[in-house]
């Protein structure tokens, strides 16, 4: 099954409140996406980067996850540092930035209010997500940004939230895979110094050698 296949439809009816924000800015900006997010990346990927959710002006705006605001200027250079992606990154869906044996997605797929969605919203999108790690049959790694991701992607693995905690840079085993846990790479974070680059790059090189060991 294709990674796409995995993708809810862009007028996916599940979550009235994200809906209806939708339908609010497809009327301010029609040139938008304003849709559900689909997931970017390699079908037969071995690493798979969950974050929250679509930022308004972000991915909501340019249709590709992480693309447009300054959580991907961070992980996309992250990604290429680490050979995770080649090409370059314009903060454009047609640039030539392309991922290499990764995919990225989200939790929540469309763009909730003050980036805050709710229990049930999370709860209801789960099943992409769930759909998504099955569509990715080498996959071995998941790097989840923040505790959102991280729980929702326990969850959607079949196991209890109250076993695996989140905390940034714990790595926990789930079956055949591993979850590396990061900070979410928001300006917010990095502003603030919950999140500093290094600490970021910290993650990637523990998922680095991890896929590097595992390939031998
Ligand atoms: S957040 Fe997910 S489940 Fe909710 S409407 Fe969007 S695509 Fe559907």
């Amino acid at each position: 099954m294709p990674l796409s296949a995995a993708d809810p439809g862009r007028d996916c009816p599940l979550c009235p409140r994200l809906v209806a924000f939708r339908e609010e800015w497809r009327s301010k900006e029609p040139g938008w996406n304003n849709a559900p997010v689909p997931s970017f990346g390699v079908d037969d990927g071995r690493l798979l980067i969950v974050g929250l959710a679509p930022g308004l002006r972000g991915a909501n705006r340019t249709g590709r996850p992480f693309t447009g605001d300054y959580a991907g200027d961070l992980l996309y250079q992250t990604m290429l540092d680490f050979g995770f992606a080649r090409g370059v990154f314009e903060a454009r869906p047609d640039d030539s930035l392309t991922p290499i044996d990764t995919a990225i997605t989200n939790a929540v797929r469309c763009v909730p209010p003050e980036n805050k969605p709710t229990t049930g919203e999370i709860g209801a999108c789960r099943p992409f997500l769930t759909a998504t790690v099955a569509a990715m049959p080498r996959l071995r790694a998941v790097i989840a940004l923040g505790k959102i991701a991280h729980d929702s992607v326990v969850v959607a693995l079949g196991e209890r939230m109250s076993r695996h905690k989140f905390g940034h840079r714990a790595r926990h085993n789930i079956g055949a895979l591993s979850i590396f846990d990061s900070y979410h790479c928001s300006r917010y974070n990095t502003n603030t110094g919950v999140l500093t680059p290094e600490m970021f790059r910290d993650v990637f090189s523990d998922v680095r050698e991890f896929l590097d060991s595992d390939a031998r």
